[in-house]
């Protein structure tokens, strides 16, 4: 079977070049086309681009010709421009008939667009028939919120979740390049990140929701960058109406595990999971440990950790993009 064409977007970035190294050798996908800002255009992608990956880039990915962004043919798009690029870009694609999946904010809240993990919320693909366009948009969640709502999914099936507290501790990789000053990182910790503290909120009730109403237990989030290259890692604490153990919660995440091998990895070790001991450059896993009962049989606590630029934004769009489009073609 030949590979589907895809065209990447900001594929200077970050998360562009995670999304170019996962798909050189994917079995479904191939790089055709890149494009990122207008002074790129025309130039090779191996002579502009900071590569930064782990592994090494192909000489014909090298070799591509940067496009105008409203100019790539592929009907596959994979976006992984600023919100406030893609808010323009995207739905112009869409408009002209391409399938773009994409790592932008901007359409995330938009009520006829999916926020799609697929193991979790495939139901939220239906959101897809009430778009007017020929093409299509479908989103994936912020970098922090994948880990918290991958980790609450199988816990939902306890008991009525009343409230989770959240923390975030944010790896630098998830504030773009060349992000933050080391003068401000190295040696500290800032506790704010502009507006992610609402997206985690906003974005876990639309996703543990029905594709039309949101769900309804409280949320409260404090996020902080700290000085860890890649990795997010989210610590909650859960509240439920009933009473919940943590041998039902292990035998759900092991449910879980089961129905969808590669989504968790369930640690035990009493300082697991770590960013620089547990994830691999391409790792898709949602790393859950930490499992302990709070000081009653109510709550429940966790640490879920993952790597921000592949479960959290290139593995995520490119999942994403094979869900909708099985979805579309009614497989
Ligand atoms: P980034 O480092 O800011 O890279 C942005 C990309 O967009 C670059 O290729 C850049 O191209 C291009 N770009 C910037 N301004 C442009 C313009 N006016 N017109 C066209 N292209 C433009 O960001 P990133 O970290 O890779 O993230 C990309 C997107 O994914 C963002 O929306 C981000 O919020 C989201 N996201 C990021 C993560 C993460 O962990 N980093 C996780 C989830 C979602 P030039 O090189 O030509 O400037």
């Amino acid at each position: 079977m030949s590979r589907i064409p895809v065209a990447i977007l900001g594929a200077t970035g970050p998360v562009g070049q995670k999304v170019i190294s996962m798909l050189q050798d994917h079995p479904r996908f191939r790089v055709a086309e890149l494009a990122a800002s207008d002074a790129r255009v025309g130039k090779k992608y191996g002579e502009i681009v900071a590569w930064k990956n782990e592994y090494p880039l192909s000489p014909e990915v090298a070799a591509l010709e940067m496009r105008p962004l409203l100019e790539v043919q592929s009907h596959c798009v994979i976006s992984a421009l600023p919100a406030e690029v893609a808010r323009e870009v995207e739905p112009a694609l869409a408009g002209r008939g391409h399938l773009v999946s994409s790592n932008a904010s901007a359409f995330r809240m938009q009520e006829d667009v999916p926020l799609l993990v697929p193991e979790l919320n495939s139901a939220h693909l239906s959101l897809l028939n009430r778009q007017k366009t020929q093409g299509r948009i479908v989103t994936n969640p912020n970098c922090s919120t994948v880990f918290l709502v991958s980790a609450l999914a199988p816990l939902l099936e306890l008991g009525t979740l009343q409230h989770v507290s959240v923390v975030t501790m944010q790896a630098l990789s998830g504030a773009g390049y060349p992000g933050v000053p080391s003068f401000d990182i190295l040696g500290n910790l800032i506790p704010h990140i502009g507006g992610e503290e609402a997206k985690i909120q906003e974005e876990t009730k639309r996703i543990l929701g029905s594709p039309d109403r949101a769900a309804t237990f409280g949320v409260t989030v404090h996020v902080h960058r700290v000085p860890v290259l890649h990795g997010h890692t989210v610590a909650a604490h859960l509240t439920f109406k009933e009473e919940v153990s943590i041998e039902n919660a292990r035998a759900s995440y092991a449910r879980w595990q089961e129905r969808f091998p590669g989504l968790f990895e369930i640690h035990t070790a009493p300082d697991r999971p770590q960013p620089a001991r547990d994830l691999h450059p391409h790792d898709m896993r949602v790393h859950v440990g930490r499992l302990k009962q709070g000081d009653n049989a109510h709550t429940l606590g966790l640490v879920a950790l993952g790597h921000n630029l592949v479960r959290g934004a290139a593995g995520a769009a490119i999942a994403n993009l094979e869900s909708t489009l099985d979805y579309l073609e009614g497989r």
